[in-house]
């Protein structure tokens, strides 16, 4: 169960970045808009899981990270997941360093829907 708190500074981060993940800066979802999401990027419910808007502490809790805004960012849940996939996860800017490399070789998130979302931007 998600904290009270951690959701008000989700949704506070979520809207200064504009609903893009402060990772890969692609479009998040909230559970509010899921399905006019999955529509206007053209993704099955499935597909546009991995870009569910989620809480992330730039310090993790383990380190003494707080719920305070200034530690909570608004990340995808790919973005997420896989950043304390790591046995050690890296430093923010240094993740978010590793993931825009990886956009650019087109190599995040599975190929099918980073072509989709990525079209839908460039055409809006
Ligand atoms: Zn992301």
């Amino acid at each position: 169960m998600v904290s009270k708190v951690i959701q008000k500074n989700r949704l506070r981060s979520a809207t200064k970045q504009n609903n893009r993940c402060f990772y890969c800066g692609l479009p998040m979802w909230h559970s509010a808009n899921q399905d006019e999401f999955s529509q206007s990027y053209n993704l099955s419910t499935k597909q546009a899981h991995g870009l569910q808007c989620t809480a992330e502490h730039l310090k993790a809790k383990s380190d003494g990270g707080g719920n305070e805004h200034s530690n909570i960012v608004a990340a995808c849940r790919y973005c997420n997941k896989k950043r304390h996939q790591y046995r050690k996860p890296p430093s923010p800017e240094r993740y978010k360093k590793l993931v825009t490399d990886r956009i650019a070789k087109g190599k995040w998130l599975p190929e099918s829907i980073l072509c989709r979302v990525q079209s839908t931007l460039i055409n809006q």
